[in-house]
């Protein structure tokens, strides 16, 4: 079995509770690691998987989210070959004609099936419910979900990495976690589930698009706000462990509305209605860049494999 078709490719194991009266730890664990946990196809439907299963085990109070390996994602895995949206996955989203997506350009320049239209065109549509169907409507599934969630980080988490760790309620980094969303030099206006603004604000959520830079574990918690805790990588798991066991002691009732009450204050103040239209000037920017260049991404920001590319911090 290949790898991409593995199950492995996402773990899933129980915690059990530390008394009587407290539930059980889920932790959901990214093991791509040779691949700095990319985010195939494959690994986005078993992760989605294991997310419905957290949540429809009665046993488990909180979830954590972690990765094996040095990096906690290196964001959507780009040459993907694991399959097909709707065909060896069934849509999981209402959103879900996806036939004017595929893998070849007019020019029948072979191109990565992550990047392009199957029949040798590029059709808005599909491309929207694609994206929708395996980025954003995942990653508020994980923000939505009912159950505390804490996300442990590692490592590099580079653009769809933060589509994972963003939505959870908690973030806690290892001290060699850096965090980056460089995809504007690819010509798109930031990942898919587009946090950014309600994560640091709104001059620091600039400054990370426009330099593509690259921050880190202190500067996230200390400037950019979206990390709760930076400890050693070491202590990372057992960390998060502890964390989780303590949030696992309260009331499942009582979390959930308390989750509920600081997402509802979030929606009211228009996350959805913004991310929604952030999520629309995206699509947009895929039609631009497959006018221009017959390909949904800018290829001037697509850094070959091997060569590595210079690095903006994010004092300039
Ligand atoms: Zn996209």
């Amino acid at each position: 079995m290949s790898e991409e078709s593995d199950q492995s490719l996402v773990l899933y194991s129980t915690e059990k509770a530390e008394s009587a009266t407290a539930g059980n730890v889920a932790v959901i664990s990214l093991n791509r690691p040779k691949a700095a946990n990319a985010q195939s196809l494959a690994l986005i439907y078993a992760l989605d998987d294991a997310l419905q299963r957290a949540l429809s085990d009665s046993s488990v109070r909180c979830i954590v989210l972690r990765a094996n390996g040095k990096n906690f994602s290196a964001g959507h895995d780009l040459a993907d070959k694991s399959g097909i949206v709707g065909k060896t996955w069934k849509a999981r989203s209402q959103w879900n004609n996806f036939a004017s997506t595929g893998y070849a350009n007019s020019k029948n320049k072979p191109i990565p099936p992550s990047l392009a239209g199957q029949n040798g065109e590029f059709l808005a549509e599909g491309m929207f419910n694609r994206e929708r169907e395996i980025y954003k409507d995942m990653a508020e599934r994980w923000r939505n979900a009912p159950k505390p969630t804490i996300c442990a980080v590692q490592g590099k988490c580079i653009a769809g990495g933060l589509m994972l760790c963003w939505p959870c309620d908690i973030i806690v980094a290892a001290d060699n976690a850096e965090f980056s969303d460089p995809v504007v030099a690819m010509g798109v206006c930031g990942v898919e589930y587009f946090a950014h603004q309600l994560e640091m604000g709104s001059r620091r959520a600039k400054e990370m698009l426009f330099t593509g830079g690259t921050f880190s574990a202190t500067e996230a918690r200390d400037l950019y706000g979206f990390v709760n805790h930076v400890v050693p990588v070491n202590d990372l798991d057992s960390f998060v462990l502890k964390c989780a066991h303590r949030i696992a002691e309260k009331p499942m009732f009582a979390l959930q509305m308390s989750k509920e009450a600081v997402n509802q204050a979030e929606d009211a103040s228009g996350r959805k209605q913004a991310m929604d239209g952030a999520f629309s000037l995206h699509q947009l920017c895929h039609a631009y860049n497959m006018q221009r260049f017959g390909i949904i991404v800018d290829p001037s920001g697509i850094v070959p494999r091997g060569r590595k590319k210079s690095k903006h911090r994010s004092k300039m």
